[in-house]
């Protein structure tokens, strides 16, 4: 029976998966990379390291399984969104290190709303267009040879697809393959959203030339043919998707009004609404969820919180209250609530839906009574309250209402922290077996590609929490919440 491949490119680790189409996960490896700070704000990656680390993640998880180029039928992408790179045609060199998505070294002073009506996108430190900009005007020549056609510009999915069907040298004759697929296109702010193509008056504002720019292809299709040249030879690259919205793809969530959040360092929340875009008056960005070849795209809200499961961190290692991230589920369940201690963990201000740059962290509400197991409690609730905030806001952008929230990443361990999420939104969370829903969504997307398989791959069992509050008590956490909020405003 054929296997499906995926890379999940991240912002840590590469990681690389071959599963079974029944979902089953027969061979994985992952290589971390890096983290270049040449000063404070900018973040780099090697993208020579990261396309070296694809490489030997996928030789290492074939070769502990013996398992053959042949016995793989389709491979998939998923990355890291909106980090940006810029490489030499002739060489395949880049010019300079990849510009990594949290890096800031973009921000300005200029209308984060301005192009958000064609993009989704607001223009601030993120998107991937003004990271090209910004190597194009700071490599000596680099804008002259980008405008003779010399230079090739991408995210990271771009970068890893040109490597993998041939580079510089191209393939038996046919040259690399410079794609993209539209939800990555759609995290740059020069794509609009509703023609899915690159738009030539932001190109020009926001100087890319577009003879840099890849191809923008749907997600889910035909991408190109790993090159002779190594592992994975002749296997076709079928489904492309950025990391949040592989997430959304492999937790099933393909019809509008499902919804997803991803607990990890920070919290993302997909809410697929459907074949329209719909545009955030309660500060959620819009973008493509995902687009199947021949069928109209999908589209997504998206809500970031910055600070979620690195609170837990910072209990566990500034303050030393914790001595895994774990405890922090045992700590709080030895108290039946957090004595009125409420946590506003704004280290960086506080992203959607509040985007509030000026808010810094607070602990309000302590008494001489309150221990560690108060605020390890607390620190869980605050996951929750901006869980709940992102919801109910996306709930009036789309005009509906979220009964059930899928949920993944790392912090989803903690039972406690589920139930306590499900109490206060008082809905449905369901959380799959196999957590990992980032590389098995692009697994997914590229059997679908391939006509392997007609629907997402299981991800397993799926526990359920269900609210077991009363209404007035979690109406009177929400208020304590909404105060302490109110006083981490204007502290930054
Ligand atoms: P990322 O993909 O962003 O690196 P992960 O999905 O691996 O993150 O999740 C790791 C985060 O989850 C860490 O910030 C960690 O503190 C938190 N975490 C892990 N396990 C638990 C737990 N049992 N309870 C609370 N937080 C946890």
């Amino acid at each position: 029976m054929p296997l499906i491949a995926a890379i999940d490119q991240g912002t840590t680790t590469t990681r690389f998966i071959l599963t079974t189409l029944e979902g089953k996960v027969v061979a994985h490896a992952q290589y971390e990379h890096k983290q270049i700070m040449p000063r404070q704000g900018w973040v780099e990656h090697d993208p020579v390291e990261i396309w070296r680390n694809t490489r030997r993640a996928a030789g290492e998880a074939m070769a502990s399984h013996d398992i053959t180029d042949e016995d793989i039928a389709a491979l998939g992408v998923t990355n890291q969104r909106e980090t940006a790179v810029i490489w030499e045609k002739s060489t395949g060199k880049p010019i300079y290190n990849a510009i990594v998505w949290q890096d800031t070294r973009t921000n300005h002073d200029g209308d984060p709303a301005r192009y958000q009506d064609r993009t989704g996108l607001l223009h601030n430190s993120y998107p991937a267009a003004p990271k090209w900009a910004w190597i194009l005007d700071n490599v000596p020549g680099a804008r002259d040879r980008a405008e003779r056609g010399e230079l090739l510009a991408g995210t990271i999915d771009t970068w890893l697809i040109w490597n993998l069907t041939g580079g510089a040298r191209g393939d038996e004759g046919h040259e690399a393959v410079h794609v993209t697929d539209v939800t990555n296109a759609s995290r740059t702010l020069l794509m609009d959203l509703h023609t899915l193509d690159w738009d030539d008056d932001l190109c020009r504002e926001l100087g890319v030339p577009r003879a840099v720019l890849p191809e923008i292809r749907p997600s889910v299709g035909e991408f190109g043919v790993v090159r002779r040249r190594g592992p994975l030879s002749g296997v076709p690259i079928t489904g492309v998707l950025g990391d949040q919205q592989a997430a959304l793809f492999g937790q099933g969530c393909l019809d509008a009004g499902d919804a997803k959040m991803t607990y990890g360092t920070g919290l993302f929340m997909l809410l697929n609404t459907g074949t329209t875009p719909q545009f955030s008056e309660h500060g959620m960005l819009t973008t493509v969820a995902y687009h199947v070849e021949g069928e109209e795209p999908v589209y997504a809200l998206e809500g970031s919180v910055a600070v979620g499961g690195s609170l837990i961190q910072w209990l566990r290692d500034q303050l030393g209250i914790l001595r895994s991230a774990a405890e922090s589920e045992k700590l709080a369940a030895e108290v039946v609530d957090s004595a009125g201690v409420v946590i506003v963990p704004a280290f960086s201000g506080l992203f959607a839906p509040r985007w509030r740059p000026d808010a810094r962290g607070v602990v309000s509400g302590l008494t001489r009574f309150a221990d560690r197991r108060h605020i390890a409690r607390a620190a869980l609730e605050a996951t929750c309250f901006q869980t709940c905030e992102v919801v109910r806001a996306m709930e009036q952008d789309a005009k509906t209402r979220i009964a059930e929230l899928r949920v993944d990443g790392g912090m989803t361990d903690n039972k406690l922290l589920m139930q306590m999420q499900a109490d206060l939104l008082d809905a449905c969370v369901a959380r799959p077996d196999n957590i990992e829903t980032t590389v098995m969504g692009a697994a997914s997307a590229a059997g679908i590609g391939a006509k392997l398989i007609d629907a997402p791959l299981t991800l397993g069992e799926t526990t359920t929490w269900h609210s077991t509050m009363a209404g007035p008590d979690r109406d009177r956490l929400i208020e304590r919440w909404e105060t302490a909020v109110e006083r981490s405003y204007g502290l930054g």
